[in-house]
């Protein structure tokens, strides 16, 4: 099997880098009118910064303005608008449903394609794949895409001000990364682009978990206050690059394919996918008999961070048998990356895994919280 490796052209990140917008693409040969998908909160925050930036380029650019759901209908939609002005490129500025949006409106026009992200709740900016909802918010598939994006910039300034709990989520996310890729390495299956992984992506997704370890105290703390330090910039670039990298090019495994299974339960959808990330991830490590000081740390991390570690801090406040079977046999359909685990899976290995994974998660809660009020 060929080791693939694949990544977005350039990758820009900082305080304000918003405002280098217009010469950071230029640099690339970006100069041709570029559509700019975005929501209304976030374009109120960031026109002014646009006209700075590509009025001092001397480049003219539209925008269209984003419906809130990445379904086929608003993809439509906006490939109609930018075909109508004659974008040379699609920008999307803002969370992972608009990012997802832009992606799909360059592939379908064969576009270059730039992705700001607003917020770092996922690693989804720098992929070459979107996820596509109904037009009522339902999972309907997965879009995978000839080339990654030209250009991700990530505006740390406007990242600290966003509320934390997305930080938080994006740490979620990137939680996984390291445990899925180094399944996927281990049992010799494929990553997202049907490569083999390469040394490059799994110490990407190593260092991936190492600065979560190291930085994310130091990073929400700073995030709490709006404020862009050191320890923030390397948990965003934690989240979006090397979380990106690390899941696209090492692959995924049993965590996400719990989240995808948890999002069959209605009571999970206020909840942000890296958050039900989190606990898949401790479900995978459950299922594959990691040792118990492993898992301990891991749940101390997420219990650091404010990740959750049950199955009630993701709304489920109890588990039909009914519903746990639905869950774990949406987590091993066919096509699954739980299949990508070396052992043979069913969906009562999930369940089991599920089921003791939020028993330990309360277990851990419970002794923290004992040993806080000792003190
Ligand atoms: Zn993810």
């Amino acid at each position: 099997m060929l080791k693939v490796f694949c990544s977005p052209a350039r990758y820009v990140q900082g305080r304000d880098a918003t405002r280098e917008l217009a010469q950071q693409m230029r640099r690339l040969g970006l100069t041709t009118r570029p559509s700019i998908i975005v929501g209304p909160r976030t374009r109120r925050e960031t026109e002014p910064l646009w006209r700075d930036t590509f009025g001092t380029a001397g480049m003219a650019f539209d925008v269209i303005d984003f419906g809130g759901e990445c379904s086929r209908p608003e993809i439509e939609r906006c490939i109609a608008e930018a075909r109508r002005t004659g974008a040379g490129c699609i920008v999307g500025v803002g969370g992972g449903k608009v990012l997802d949006t832009a992606r799909a409106v360059a592939d379908a026009l064969d576009l270059p394609v730039v992705c700001c992200p607003t917020i770092a709740s996922s690693d989804a900016p720098c992929s070459a794949l979107s996820v596509v909802y109904t037009p009522d918010g339902v999972f309907a598939e997965c879009l995978y895409y000839r080339r990654n994006p030209e250009l991700v910039l990530v505006d740390t300034s406007l990242i600290a001000r966003a509320p934390v709990r997305y930080l938080i989520a994006g740490m979620g996310d990137a939680l996984a990364t390291w445990f899925e890729a180094d399944t996927v390495h281990r049992a010799h299956r494929t990553n997202v682009v049907g490569g083999a992984s390469t040394q490059a992506a799994l110490a990407i997704a190593r260092l991936c978990y190492q600065t979560l370890r190291a930085d994310a105290r130091e990073a929400l703390a700073a995030a709490r206050q709006g404020a862009v330090t050191p320890a923030l910039e390397r948990i965003i670039e934690a989240n979006i690059l090397l979380s990106g990298l690390g899941f696209e090019s090492g692959g995924l495994a049993v965590a996400h394919a719990v989240h995808n299974g948890l999002t069959a339960a209605p009571q999970t959808h206020q909840y942000l996918h890296g958050e039900k990330v989190a606990f898949g991830t401790l479900v995978q490590l459950v299922l594959e008999g990691r040792a118990s000081e492993e898992i301990a740390e891991v749940m101390g991390f997420c219990a650091d961070v404010g990740l959750p570690l049950t199955l009630s801090q993701l709304g489920i406040t109890e588990l039909s048998p009914d519903q746990a079977r639905l869950i774990a046999e949406r987590a091993v359909a066919p096509g699954e990356s739980s299949h990508h685990e070396p052992f043979e899976l069913t969906w009562v290995m999930v369940k089991d895994a599920i089921l003791a994974a939020d028993a330990l998660g309360r277990d851990f809660l419970a002794r923290r919280s004992q040993v806080a009020g000792q003190h």
